[in-house]
């Protein structure tokens, strides 16, 4: 079993409340493939440039993860992005971003990257995600992320991409600006009525939910008392909901294999943010995801269910 992902592997320069870093290793695809790779095999289609240097390289081999489809250009920079939080880490601001050898991604897959059972499509170029989907014809789950600036200016393309995935990665604010629609529950039955199976909405600090046709599921965040930097949380989060899906390893997956997912994917969130880029998340063993997998269910559950007695 495996879980193919597609996206930017980047050198991120950030700036936080807690701190800054220069070039560290980021992008949305490498933060899917570490978070995925603790529960599942993965292999990583993107392009980096000359400056992708052997520690970066280091990172996904000593998590196993498949860098066959990580093209590397001769002379090439590495797209570079450049971001500030604020006080208030949900508000995020791009300061720079250069594209280097991202402007001229053309994904190819290899024939192991696309007979993955599992396809994400990171947040890039909607045409390119709609191009690699069409590549894995026999994926049996796919999803996709997309930001603010496609569903600006890439609209239809992105609607495109929505109509052939089974799961959209967004945040509220997002599907807000997608589907003009203010209240989230016709907003997210809007976004279904275009096709995917399921809505994953994330929400910062305060979590996420999911939403499909017949069900409403919600988890808050784990309350952290240090969130060092939010990069990454939302690609991590992915990471973990699909990584775990694959490892179960089977055809057909229930609404609570579903629920069971968005629990893994907010595990693998919660660790991230704790310290810059995915330092915390290279050093992160299986027992510690295990017990706070143990401390989210001690959250979301409160047994036995005993109604009050209203008047
Ligand atoms: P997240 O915090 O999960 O939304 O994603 C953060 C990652 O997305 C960072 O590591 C960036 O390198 C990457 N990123 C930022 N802007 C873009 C963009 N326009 N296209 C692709 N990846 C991006």
């Amino acid at each position: 079993m495996s879980v193919t992902v597609v996206g930017s592997v980047a050198f991120d320069s950030l700036e936080t409340p807690f701190g800054s870093r220069e070039r560290i290793l980021g992008g949305a695809a490498t933060h899917f493939s570490v978070a995925a790779s603790f529960f599942t095999d993965v292999r990583v289609v993107g392009v980096v440039g000359e400056d992708f240097g052997d520690d970066e390289f280091a990172v996904f081999r000593s998590r196993g993860i498949d860098t066959t489809d990580l093209q590397q250009v001769p002379g090439g920079r590495s797209f570079h992005w450049t971001g500030r939080y604020e006080d208030d880490m949900n508000v995020a601001h791009t300061v720079d971003t250069q594209l280097n050898v991202f402007a001229d991604f053309d994904p190819q897959l290899s024939e192991s990257a696309r007979s993955s059972r599992i396809v994400f499509l990171a947040n890039i170029l909607p045409a390119l995600q709609l191009q690699v989907r069409e590549q894995c014809s026999d994926a049996m789950l796919t999803g996709l992320d997309s930001m603010n600036f496609w569903i600006e200016s890439e609209r239809d393309a992105l609607t495109a991409a929505i109509r052939a995935v089974d799961c959209v990665v967004l945040n509220d604010a997002e599907v807000r600006m997608y589907t003009g629609e203010p209240n989230m529950a016709k907003a997210a039955r809007q976004l279904l009525a275009l096709g995917p199976r399921v809505l994953l909405m994330k929400q910062g600090v305060y979590g996420a939910c999911m939403v499909t046709a017949e069900s409403f599921f919600s988890v808050p965040a784990y309350p952290l008392e240090t969130v060092v930097d939010p990069t990454g949380a939302g690609d991590s989060f992915a990471g973990g909901f699909f990584g775990y899906l694959d490892s179960l390893e089977k055809s057909e997956l229930d609404d609570q294999d579903l629920r069971q997912a968005v629990v893994y994917g907010s595990v693998m969130a919660s660790f991230v943010v704790e310290e810059f880029g995915n330092e915390r998340l290279q050093r992160l063993t299986e027992d510690e995801i295990h017990e706070r997998f143990d401390e989210f269910r001690e959250m979301t559950v409160f047994e036995p269910p005993v109604r009050a007695t209203t008047r």
